[in-house]
Parts: C-alpha cells; sequence; structure tokens
C-alpha cells in the first residue's frame, strides 16, 4: 500500500493505491492554506483513517508522496504562494516525523510528469516532458523514471518564460504581466485567462476555452484566428522544452489538453521554431488525467527507502 496527496489551493486530495498502483480509496477535505498546525493535522487525519480503514492488513506503515504546488527546495522548505500558511516550512520532514514513516514531496506538476512517464503515456520513453496546460502552464523532465526538477525545485517551469519579441510584434500583443510577477510569459498569452485574453485581443469574446474552440470549429474568423496565434504561440513554448531537453515525447495535461487541436496541431507548431528540417518530438495527451498528480505523488513515495 502506498498514499498519495496532491495538496491543491483548496482542496487536498487523498488515494491509497495497492501495490500495482490501482487507487483503493479516494477522500477529500478543504485546505487549511493559511494555519500551519491545522495543514498538517488535515494531513496527519487523512493518513490515520486510512491506516485505520486497512487495519493490520498492510503489515507496515504505508509511505506517503506529498504533490504540492510551487517548489520546494534541497533542504526541503516549502515556497508556495497559494498556501501562505505552509510557505518555509519542511512538510515532508514535519510529516515523516509526525507519522512515524517515510514522506517525500514534489511540485504537483513534476508529480503529473513522473506518473505519465512511469506507466503513462510516456512510459517507455527515456526523457519524457509532462506539461500542465490548464489555469496555468508548468511541467516536469523525467529521465529514465526520475524527476530531473534542479537545485530548486524550479526545473520544469517551461510557462514562465518569456513570450519571444518576434511573436509579440507578429501579432501586436501587449505586454501582459503573469501572475508570477514577471512581464511577458507564456502563461499570460497560452493558458487560462491569458487565453481568453489573447482572444479578446483578437476580438473574440469566449467566455472560456471551449466557447472558444466551438468558436473556431463554427468558422467564426477571430476564433480562427485566436487559434492560429495560440498554437503559435504555444509551439514556440514548447520549442523552447525542445531547445533545452529534446525528450523523447512531450505528455500534455490540463483542461486545455483536452482540446483536440492542441495535441493535433503542437508538433507542426513545435517545429515551425525548431531549426529548418527539424521535426518535433510526438505530443501526445496524458493517459490518467486528473489522476496523474496523486498517481505520481504515490510513485514519489514507492521510491523511497523504507
Ligand atoms: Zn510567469
Amino acid at each position: 500500500m502506498i498514499y498519495g496527496i496532491d495538496i491543491g489551493g483548496t482542496k487536498i486530495e487523498f488515494v491509497a493505491f495497492d501495490d500495482a498502483l490501482e487507487p483503493v480509496e479516494r477522500r477529500r477535505v478543504a485546505t487549511p492554506a493559511h494555519d500551519y498546525d491545522a495543514f498538517t493535522q488535515a494531513l496527519a487525519g487523512l493518513v490515520e483513517e486510512a491506516d485505520a480503514s486497512f487495519g493490520g492488513a498492510i503489515g507496515h506503515k504505508a509511505p506517503v508522496g506529498l504533490g504540492m504546488p510551487g517548489l520546494t527546495d534541497r533542504e526541503g522548505r516549502a515556497l508556495c504562494a497559494n498556501l501562505p500558511g505552509v510557505t518555509g516550512h519542511k512538510v515532508a520532514q514535519d510529516m515523516a516525523q509526525r507519522l512515524g514513516r517515510p514522506v517525500a514531496m514534489l511540485n504537483d506538476t513534476r508529480c503529473f510528469a513522473l506518473s505519465e512517464a512511469r506507466g503513462g503515456a510516456g512510459d517507455g520513453h527515456r526523457v519524457v516532458f509532462g506539461a500542465i496546460l490548464g489555469t496555468g502552464a508548468a511541467g516536469g523532465l523525467v529521465i529514465d523514471g526520475h524527476v530531473e526538477d534542479g537545485h530548486r525545485g524550479l526545473a520544469g517551469e517551461y510557462g514562465h518564460l518569456p513570450l519571444p519579441a518576434a511573436l509579440q510584434q507578429k501579432y501586436g500583443l501587449p505586454l501582459l504581466t503573469c501572475g508570477c510577477g514577471l512581464p511577458g510569459c507564456f502563461e499570460a498569452y497560452a493558458a487560462g485567462e491569458g487565453l481568453i485574453a489573447l482572444a479578446r485581443h483578437f476580438g473574440c469574446d469566449a467566455a472560456n476555452s471551449r466557447g472558444l474552440a466551438a468558436a473556431w470549429r463554427a468558422g467564426d474568423g477571430q476564433a480562427l484566428a485566436t487559434r492560429d496565434a495560440f498554437l503559435d504561440i504555444l509551439g514556440a513554448s514548447f520549442a523552447n522544452i525542445v531547445k533545452l531537453c529534446d525528450p523523447d515525447i512531450i505528455v500534455l495535461g490540463g483542461g486545455l489538453s483536452l482540446i483536440d487541436e492542441v495535441c493535433a496541431g503542437l508538433p507542426q507548431a513545435i517545429a515551425g521554431h525548431l531549426f529548418s528540417g527539424l521535426a518535433s518530438p510526438p505530443v501526445v495527451r496524458a493517459k490518467f488525467g486528473d489522476s496523474s498528480g496523486v498517481r505520481g505523488a504515490a510513485i514519489l513515495a514507492s521510491l523511497l527507502e523504507p
């Protein structure tokens, strides 16, 4: 038995997996984002309830993997804008001590990438880039089944690379400030609210990405112009990943990955920003969808020494 916990800004999802990584129990509680004691109490409560419900059947204390937004530095300190009560704390160490078992923690999009590289859509490939494209844009690099997230846990934040000046000029785009505080990040143009802002720039008043996709499928000129610029911008963003890491495959998750034109159009869009004659790696949709983050957290726990 392995426990995976996916911590979001509003909800904590707990899943107990069996040794074949099949989910056997799921629970959800609200995230105490501002109070560290309440936060650790919520995590401990989920683990202890699961321990009690499985009784002595496991025979050992199941290891715990935590997936969380934000970063964890090499000393284990969390840095997370969504969870102000948690920032600065060594969550994995504190929980390991409290629960008397191994606990590991990793950024949630890195967990997603790990899940898709191990048994997911990237399985069998040596270098996998897993990318979430939804309300935000972030991902993770997995090499030989292990996440390579760098010295500060930062590697994979492709959404916060800057939009090239060439594309800003090509589409006459305003310089937008990203949620992270930096000017001109890809995320501010191609994920969540950024995509809706991009649509408005082209005169299309879609309320959400589904409405936008419906409009371009119906042949709406402004929606089609948005689609073409969106794919071009995404192509440039992913071409940066290819130039730096040259993955064997890119696995896409998050709400925007569910729009068929995104996975289908990306390889050509990426190739347009690579050297002439160079093809893009394949781009495929995630196998485990929204469940991949918590599954990746459990895989992280499974890699811990007992
Ligand atoms: Zn940013």
